[in-house]
């Protein structure tokens, strides 16, 4: 692992409202995310897991402490800085799809390539490689009404993931699946992070689902209560070995070809 983590937050604090309305969300978190972890953000309803993700993925700004990205001070950013660092290293994948109705998967996957200043064509041709990756090769013209709740999410990924990014937001991305679609958008998170790199925050309520990730940070009351790693983060299928996943992640992020584990 490099000796500076892609995320380091320290002491930060986030306070909403003034005065006597004032409420600290978070309490003084210290936090450090190397590249390549896939991190499953955990605790009750009300514990600042929300709040330290839109930190996180700079969305907004904590009250008092110091988010570094990649070295760089995110605090200390101009909001269109803030913004231009969000649309080159982070993608979001949210618990309602958010994806735009009578408007095709290809294009839901296009738009933050149109932000990007994108022409057209490589804009199709992007559109459609970040489909097929999350495996709706054949579903491009379909409107989100067309598609199961697990392939619309599949389509929020591939939105997240067109652009590149260094690391994948999560909130609740399972919340609205039933079991099978849920393993289904795990194993698809977990793939693109062993055998692409990408670094995955996911905030979940689901121990099933946090048991994919290879770390578990549990939120109480604004603070970090625990910070565990997982020693046997969920493989893809019964058979696959833990040999086998560090093999993946050692060569996806070293960026050769991961050795097929599906
Ligand atoms: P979680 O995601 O763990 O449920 P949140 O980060 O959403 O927690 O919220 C933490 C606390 O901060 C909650 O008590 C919530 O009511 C409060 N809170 C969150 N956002 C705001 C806001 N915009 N204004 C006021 N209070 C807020």
């Amino acid at each position: 692992m490099s000796e500076t983590p892609l995320i380091r937050l320290r002491g930060i604090t986030k306070t909403y409202g003034e005065g006597n309305t004032a409420f600290q969300a978070l309490k003084g978190v210290d936090l450090d995310i190397q590249q390549g972890d896939f991190v499953a953000i955990m605790g009750p309803s009300g514990s600042g897991k929300s709040t330290a993700m839109n930190t996180l993925g700079c969305l907004d700004v904590p009250t008092t402490g110091a988010y570094l990205f990649r070295g760089v001070h995110v605090e200390a950013l101009a909001r269109d800085e803030r913004a231009r660092l969000r649309r080159r290293y982070f993608g979001f994948v949210f618990q309602g799809f958010h994806l735009l109705a009578r408007t095709s998967a290809q294009e839901n996957v296009e738009l933050p390539l149109i932000y990007r200043g994108e022409p057209a064509a490589s804009r199709h041709s992007l559109a459609q490689r970040a489909l097929e990756r999350v495996g709706l090769k054949g579903w491009e013209h379909h409107t989100p009404g067309e598609l199961s709740g697990g392939q619309q999410q599949r389509v929020a990924i591939a939105r997240a993931i067109v652009t590149e990014p260094q690391v994948l937001l999560a909130d609740e991305p399972t919340g609205n699946l039933d079991t099978h679609r849920s393993q289904e958008i795990m194993e698809l998170l977990w793939r693109l992070n062993a055998e692409q790199g990408i670094t995955v925050l996911m905030v979940t309520h689901e121990p099933d689902m946090a048991a994919y990730a290879k770390r578990i940070v549990r939120f109480v009351d604004g603070v970090v209560e625990s910070d565990e790693r997982n020693p046997h983060p969920v493989a893809l299928q019964a058979g696959v070995t833990h040999e086998t996943v560090s093999d993946a992640e050692v060569s996806g992020i070293a960026g050769k070809e991961a050795p097929h584990v599906a």
